[in-house]
């Protein structure tokens, strides 16, 4: 038998993290005590009144069937209220929200309803590698780079967009707070963004799964507080460090989401039922737009630890600046390094794990990512270990 992957299988990029791997398991093997600073996934729990809740629905049966792909009615109605308090927006349940099974699922299924095989989608680079593969060539789309660039404060530049590019893009993904960058955008940025798709006839799908991982009382803006004709994805994964439960929403225009629940209702069988009235209670927690003492709390513990690291890197001559969200540090290899692979390896050589730049698309190149997934103490050792190097 001659078993052959679709074509689009083989349009995926090299999978870098295979060689991270690879290494990484060498010095595991070796007795290196690593330090994982590569994954954004917290470890910190998810807060106890959402833990103890899906417990007890969980022993309810009728929490135990087949959920629906687009959520459960009740939970929708959170987001709603979520949606209210938070931003100060209406949306209605009952056609303009959706369930996602965490805000990967969404990102690429939305895709599926949208993009023809030619079509171009605009895709953010560094960023989430889900745009570009998941969601747009594996829909044999044709995702256009938006290079983020220091220079532009890693918001994309929107003068460099040509008349012919924006007149053929169908979707644009942006993701502010942003992975990898930190960065953030401001309302202005975004009316522009708006302007301009509403100009040229697409839509953009704000990817916000960092909304609520702000420091220094920066509170990050909605896309749809600028204009509702686009939709926006978040998460409890980061929000409420539920990673593990995948559990997130679809807010927006009713036809983007409609066309969402179409390919969903093909594919999925949505999430827990348990697991949405679980966040139902953390979303509930919300009485305002200031951060809630669940999500203030791991905030806090994050802010130090960037604040450490930071400072660490700045003392060894870096010139790395601080984050106003996200729990990431984005910041240029030494002059010394040829690649932000090879400078990975050389952390991985000491035990210290951080995303290339690479990992995120070929304009991360030049940069790596920490994330701040570790204690302080540990964070202090990766320093240390590092200096032994630069
Ligand atoms: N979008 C971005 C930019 C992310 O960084 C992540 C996760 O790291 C996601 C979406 C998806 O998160 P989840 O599927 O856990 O909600």
């Amino acid at each position: 038998m001659n078993i052959k992957y679709a074509e689009r299988i083989d349009r995926l990029p090299k999978y870098i993290f295979a060689a991270i791997e690879e290494l990484k398991e060498q010095k595991r093997k070796e007795g290196v005590d690593l330090i994982p600073l590569g994954i954004g996934d917290p470890d910190l729990p998810t807060p106890g009144l959402i833990v103890e809740e899906m417990i007890k629905q969980v022993k309810d049966p009728k929490n135990q069937n087949y959920p629906t792909s687009m959520g459960e009615e009740d939970y929708r109605e959170a987001v709603a209220r979520w949606n209210k308090v938070r931003y100060g927006l209406d949306f209605n349940p009952a056609t303009e929200i959706s369930h996602v099974i965490g805000g990967k699922e969404g990102v690429a299924n939305i895709a599926r309803a949208f993009i023809n095989p030619g079509d171009l989608v605009l895709c953010p680079n560094p960023g989430y590698p889900v745009y570009e593969n998941g969601a747009t060539k594996f829909c044999d789309g044709y995702p256009y780079l938006m290079p983020l660039t220091k220079e532009n404060e890693f918001l994309p530049d929107l003068d460099a967009l040509d008349s012919a590019t924006l007149k053929k893009a169908k979707m644009m993904y942006l993701n502010y707070p942003n992975n990898p960058t930190g960065a953030i955008a401001s309302k202005e940025y975004l009316k522009k963004v708006a302007d301009l798709a509403e100009d040229n006839n697409f839509f953009i799908v704000f990817d916000n799964p960092y909304s609520e991982f702000t420091f220094d009382d920066y509170i990050a803006p909605t896309l749809l507080q600028i204009s509702q004709n686009h939709v926006e994805i978040n998460s409890s994964s980061k929000m409420f460090n539920m990673t593990g439960f995948r559990c997130g929403w679809a807010v927006g225009n009713a036809e983007i989401i409609a066309g969402l629940r179409k390919v969903k209702s093909q594919i999925d069988s949505g999430g827990s039922i348990f697991v949405q009235k679980a966040v139902i209670k953390g979303l509930n927690e919300y009485k305002s737009e200031k951060k809630p003492e669940i999500v203030a709390k791991s905030m806090k513990i994050y802010e130090e630890r960037r604040n450490v690291l930071i400072k660490g890197l700045n003392d060894m001559g870096w010139h790395t600046e601080t984050p106003k969200a996200t729990f990431y540090v984005w910041t240029a290899i030494p002059k010394s390094e040829k690649t932000s692979m090879d400078f990975v390896k050389k952390l991985i050589n000491i035990g210290v794990i951080i995303t290339p730049g690479t990992g995120f698309g070929e304009y991360g190149e030049g940069f790596v990512r920490f994330a701040l997934t570790q204690p302080v103490d540990k964070i202090k050792e990766a320093l240390e270990r590092i200096k032994t190097i630069i």
